[in-house]
């Protein structure tokens, strides 16, 4: 296709659309345009900054509740998720004492904090995109403390005798 058809052609095109369009089309390659346009910009920016930012302020205040309230349910939803999911895999039962109501288990690094950190939701979520790695197990909550406070849990101390 010859440069003349193809200008041709998007004459017959620009026809097509609207008048600030085709004014667009024309000159958008122009860099005396496309200075002006850069321009138009950011001075509409400035000349409606204040304006711009305080309907954002004011529109973020009358809706904080509700955004607030929304990210909480979504991160307890997140968090009963997940930890479901570790439960599923590292067993619904204490490792220690054998208690399976739910409420009591949680998640126990086998050896301590040392190299991890995490603890409640970021644990889990931790576990999770991990693909629930070795070194974990569920314990309850008495027999994780237990073993926090004195490195082994009396339930394994006595055993021991
Ligand atoms: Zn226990
Ligand atoms: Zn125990």
């Amino acid at each position: 296709m010859s440069q003349e058809v193809q200008a041709s052609l998007l004459e017959f095109a620009l026809d097509q659309v609207s008048p600030q369009l085709r004014f667009y089309y024309r000159h958008r390659d122009d860099p005396t345009f496309k200075a002006q346009r850069q321009i138009d910009k950011s001075s509409w920016y400035a000349r409606n900054k204040i304006r711009a930012q305080a309907y954002r302020k004011k529109h973020y205040r009358a809706h904080l509740k509700k955004y607030k309230e929304g990210s909480k349910i979504r991160g307890k939803k997140l968090y009963e998720k997940n930890r479901a999911l570790c439960l599923d895999h590292y067993g619904r039962v204490c490792s220690c004492c054998g208690v399976e109501e739910e409420a009591f288990l949680t998640i126990d690094h086998m050896n301590g904090k040392k190299d991890r950190h995490e603890s409640g939701d970021k644990l889990y979520r931790m576990l999770v995109k991990n693909g629930f790695p070795e070194g974990f197990q569920t314990l309850c909550y008495n027999c994780n403390i237990a073993k926090g406070h004195r490195g082994v849990c009396p339930h394994r101390a006595q055993s021991r005798g």
